[in-house]
């Protein structure tokens, strides 16, 4: 296939048509949302739906997110709480995405036969633009190939989707550079199922009482079937073994130096996920700051670039510095977790 793939902001008004066009037309669009780019179809046409699993390698019992432009929802869905309506109103456009019950216009495709769907109105210009000129709502996954980290620049969406998608839109880096909040809000019961940007902290400061799933904070039960159905697979994953060091900051760098060591002697290579304040304490390997402890969020945006990076560089491991799992650094730590097959040595 052939892709296009157009640089624009959100005055690239033609462009942006361009690929609504593309959309209404049953193709398939990635584009950039302050999360991460997104890999879009229309998300009322199974047909169309079904080539985003394809593109991108996507287990068919992992649903899709449906992305709006408009706080109108009511086609899609049966049933809107209050609690629901109240973090609407307070987080959208945003990183928060809602899991509410169906209605029939939504394929079962886009939900992997849940009676529930997902939906969220990006703040990006660029994207709301987008799903208005196509005038449909617009599912899209993460616009990797599935496993792999992602995509936060449009060179990421490029080096994994060139070739498989009709058309390429964006350029800007992403602002917040993890994937949305997935809050299940049926009724008035609130759970978090996925950790993002909007943190459980500032949930409760809207007045909400919050649950985080349990298969958050653990390894997944491998016979336990998860709510939200991602949550169960190898995720984001570089090409390196990575693993994760938690404790105190002093004895992960011991540590981690020691690995570099031993590893050199084994003629190998070890990529650091370091940050500014330690970055000059490793002796050897090849290392990476994510960013300044004191700024979580630019280590959240840089997270994906980095474990990308450790790709090109093509290094044998990756040991990385654990956060705080809090706040955040929840979300953080959620994903590098996920990353290292949950591989994390506490020290
Ligand atoms: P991705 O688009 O790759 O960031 O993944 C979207 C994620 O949203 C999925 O992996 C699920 O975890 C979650 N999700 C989407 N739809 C639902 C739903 N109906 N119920 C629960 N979780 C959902
Ligand atoms: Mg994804």
């Amino acid at each position: 296939m052939n892709t296009k793939v157009y640089y624009v902001d959100e005055h690239s008004d033609e462009k942006i048509k361009e690929a609504a066009e593309v959309i209404k037309k049953g193709g398939l669009v990635v584009f950039p949302t302050e999360t991460v780019y997104g890999l879009g179809a229309n998300a009322l046409s199974e047909e169309a739906c079904r080539k985003i699993f394809e593109a991108k390698g996507r287990p068919q019992d992992n649903p899709l997110i449906v992305h709006v432009a408009d706080f109108d929802i009511s086609e899609y869905t049966e049933y809107i709480s209050e609690n629901a309506k109240k973090i609407m109103e307070n987080f959208w456009p945003g990183p928060i995405t809602i899991v509410l019950k169906k209605s029939t216009k939504i394929p079962m495709l886009v939900t992997a036969n849940l009676d529930s769907v997902a939906i969220r109105m990006p703040s990006n210009k660029v994207a709301r633009k987008l799903i208005e000129y196509a005038g449909v709502p617009i599912a899209a996954p993460s616009a990797n190939i599935s496993g792999r980290p992602s995509p936060t620049t449009i060179e990421h969406t490029i080096d994994d989707l060139m070739g498989k998608v009709d058309m390429i839109i964006g350029g800007d880096k992403c602002e917040f550079g993890l994937e949305s909040t997935v809050v299940e809000v049926l009724d008035e019961k609130v759970t978090i199922l996925r950790p993002g940007a909007i943190t459980k902290d500032m949930l409760e400061e809207i007045g909400l009482k919050v649950d985080i799933d349990p298969t958050i904070l653990k390894k997944p039960d491998e016979n336990l079937k998860p709510k939200s159905p991602g949550m169960k697979y190898r995720h984001y994953a570089p090409k390196a073994e990575m693993t994760i060091v938690t404790g105190r900051i002093e004895r992960a760098v011991d540590y981690i130096n020691m690995k570099i060591d031993e590893m050199k002697s084994k003629g190998k290579l070890v990529g650091v996920l370091a940050t500014d304040e330690t970055k000059d304490l490793y002796k050897g390997g090849y290392i990476i700051s994510v960013g300044s402890r004191k700024k979580l969020g630019l280590i959240a945006a840089n997270l994906f670039d980095t474990l990308r990076e450790f790709d090109k560089i093509d290094v044998d491991y990756i040991y990385a510095e654990g956060f705080e799992e809090d706040g955040l650094g929840l979300a953080i730590m959620n994903r590098m977790k996920k990353a290292a097959s949950y591989n994390v040595i506490n020290l």
